[in-house]
């Protein structure tokens, strides 16, 4: 059901939860400070209790009602990338997020997004939570539509259309010094380079015994299909393809395009939708074509793919 921003206001300020565009992906949004309404997302999402959520600002000032000390050059990276599709995470006084948004941890994960109705309703009611729109596992959702598959036709959404941007933020989190990338995202490692002086380098899995990125833990991203990376050439053992515009696959029953195979941004932008026809069309197996390079946003791609592939199959 779509809704207008009043409405998503009015639902928010209530102890609702709504249906958010942003320019990544679309966010289940619930006010930051809600409790109960953090509860519902975790149960709407089928979200594991220890995958902590994104805290979405207006801006940097508002850091002050809940960070810590803030390490060096966290301000500069606000200023640089914000708005915009870069995720901090930062000590906070714990009393400032309730514990289940940050599932336990002493740290929350923030950023401010650029979207204009995102800021729209944050400006209105404060910092809202807003996890991907999408039950836990499955493609994020890019289109109000995805949400509605997800949710039912009946679920509140702000229709923003599709999402600019298509493919989540990137996190930072510091450590030893040093600013570490915890999930690649829409910004690749070398945009950090100026800004920090040094590319940022992606963090390893556990730290110290401590799991630095619950997240990355968990199942992401999958469609129902099985997806088979290839980096050779298209050998017809499967007649479902993901692949790219100006390529040939011979023999190929259906083929879905990521784009232009120079544009890695495109490819991202259409990532979760082409995810999601894939499910439409009922392909119980797809061949994937992995032929591209592996440096700067096309690494993003890359491991957005292997980790749908390594979903189970569930036809
Ligand atoms: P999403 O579901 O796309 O909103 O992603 C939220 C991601 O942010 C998850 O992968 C979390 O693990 C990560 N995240 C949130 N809070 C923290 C935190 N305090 N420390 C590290 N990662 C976090
Ligand atoms: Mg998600």
């Amino acid at each position: 059901m779509r809704i207008s921003i009043q409405e998503a206001c009015q639902l928010l300020d209530n102890g609702d939860v709504v249906a958010v565009p942003t320019e990544t992906v679309y966010g289940l949004a619930a006010k930051a400070s809600d409790t109960n309404a953090i509860a519902k997302i975790f149960d709407l999402k089928k979200r594991p209790a220890n995958n902590p959520l994104i805290v979405h600002l207006s801006d940097a000032s508002q850091l002050n009602d809940y960070a810590k000390a803030l390490p060096k050059d966290a301000l500069k990276l606000c200023d640089t990338f914000w708005p915009g599709p870069l995720t901090l995470v930062l000590e906070i006084h714990l009393q400032s997020i309730p514990e289940t948004a940050r599932a336990g941890l002493p740290t929350v994960a923030f950023r401010a997004p650029q979207h204009p109705l995102a800021r729209e309703i944050i400006d209105a009611i404060g910092p809202i939570v807003a996890p991907s729109a999408n039950v836990s596992g499955r493609p994020s959702a890019t289109l109000p539509e995805h949400v509605e598959d997800d949710f039912g036709k009946g679920f509140p959404v702000v229709d923003g259309g599709s999402c600019k941007t298509g493919v989540e933020s990137t996190i930072l989190l510091h450590t030893h010094s040093r600013w570490q990338i915890v999930r690649l995202g829409a910004l690749p490692a070398d945009a950090f380079t100026d800004t920090l002086g040094y590319t940022p380098t992606i963090a390893p899995t556990t730290q110290s015994d401590t799991i630095v990125c619950p997240g990355r833990l968990h199942r992401h991203y999958a469609p129902k299909a099985l997806l088979h990376l290839h980096e050779n050439a298209y050998d017809g053992s499967i007649p479902v393809v993901l692949g790219f515009d100006d390529r040939s696959y011979p023999g190929a029953n259906a083929v879905l395009s990521l784009g232009n195979p120079q544009h890695p941004e495109q490819a991202l932008a259409r990532l979760y939708a082409t995810l999601r026809q894939l499910d439409a069309l009922g392909a119980t197996d797809v061949w994937v074509d992995a032929k591209f390079p592996s440096e700067g946003l096309w690494k993003t791609l890359r491991e957005r793919l292997s980790r749908a592939s390594q979903a189970q199959h569930t036809p």
